[in-house]
């Protein structure tokens, strides 16, 4: 490969332009997963930023305890530490899946094939080549404590190795023919989360720039929530990104994104 691809918490932090996103680099060669160790670290009072990272995990996961692929040496699995208002928090999903996307978009050449499927997955022509986890731990009255965000991004793997999701992954080595530099990747997603995070944090919203980019609005689905399956119109969503679903018999439904799995 044309670079040094190996992680390690020096590597990580020489490359980083970013003041709070990485400014503590937790790195695992191995551990159950990067959402653990960041909501352990949070709770030890890790300032908001810190970052776990590994190389492994054996208990990597996406929503509902799914489980996540990803072999050692060619992937992104990391969780960040933050510690949002309370507006904020429930734009976490929408701004860490805008910034990977945003990134995206400009690294392959048909930007246009970089789509987001409600909630949280990043797809590049249809295909999953990251995914998002929020864990947020629930403060005094019912303020945030702080939040994990966890992403796991395809980079220089071939899922093509993996038969269970073969024919639903891509990876950015794919999509661009030769391999790219996790460090270069990390360090671009966290600049772009780093500067959405500031403007959700001040009060504004990403909404409307994540929106248009969702492959799911405007088309028929099947959802399951809490045991029951709905299906209908994929009409829009609210400011929170909840998702509204049309009845047949024209009523509309508001679907949390924690809470909900998409068929289309
Ligand atoms: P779904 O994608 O099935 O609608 P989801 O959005 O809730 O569900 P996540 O929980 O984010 O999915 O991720 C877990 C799912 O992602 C797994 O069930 C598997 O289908 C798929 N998956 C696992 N590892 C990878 C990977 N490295 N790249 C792409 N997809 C993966």
């Amino acid at each position: 490969m044309p670079y040094d691809n190996s992680l390690s918490s020096e590597t990580v932090r020489s490359a980083l332009r970013t003041s709070i996103m990485g400014n503590r680099v937790d790195f695992f060669q191995n551990t159950t997963s990067t959402m653990d160790q960041a909501r352990q670290a949070a709770m030890e009072g890790a300032p908001e930023g810190t970052l776990a990272l590994a190389e492994e995990q054996s208990r990597g996961r996406g929503r509902f305890e799914r489980v996540w692929v990803s072999p050692p040496g060619v992937n992104i699995l990391a969780s960040l530490v933050l510690r949002p208002s309370v507006q904020a928090s429930s734009q976490l999903s929408m701004m860490a899946s805008l910034a990977l996307a945003n990134v995206l978009r400009k690294l392959i050449p048909a930007a246009s094939a970089v789509s987001i499927k409600w909630p949280n997955d990043v797809l590049v022509g249809g295909r999953k080549i990251g995914g998002i986890l929020i864990e947020s731990s629930v403060g005094e009255e019912g303020s945030v404590g702080f939040s994990i965000v966890g992403m796991g991004v395809n980079v220089n793997f071939d899922p093509t190795d993996h038969p269970e999701i073969r024919d639903i992954a891509t990876s950015l080595r794919l999509e661009l023919g030769q391999p790219y530099s996790r460090v270069d990747l990390l360090a671009a997603i966290l600049d772009e989360m780093e500067s959405l995070y500031a403007h959700i944090n001040e009060g504004g919203s990403v909404r409307d720039q994540w929106a248009p980019l969702l492959e799911t609005v405007g088309r028929r689905i099947q959802v399951t929530s809490g045991g029951a399956v709905y299906e209908g119109f994929a009409q829009g969503v609210d400011d929170e990104g909840s998702l509204l679903l049309r009845h047949d018999d024209g009523s509309i439904q508001t679907l949390p994104a924690g809470e909900v799995s998409l068929r289309l």
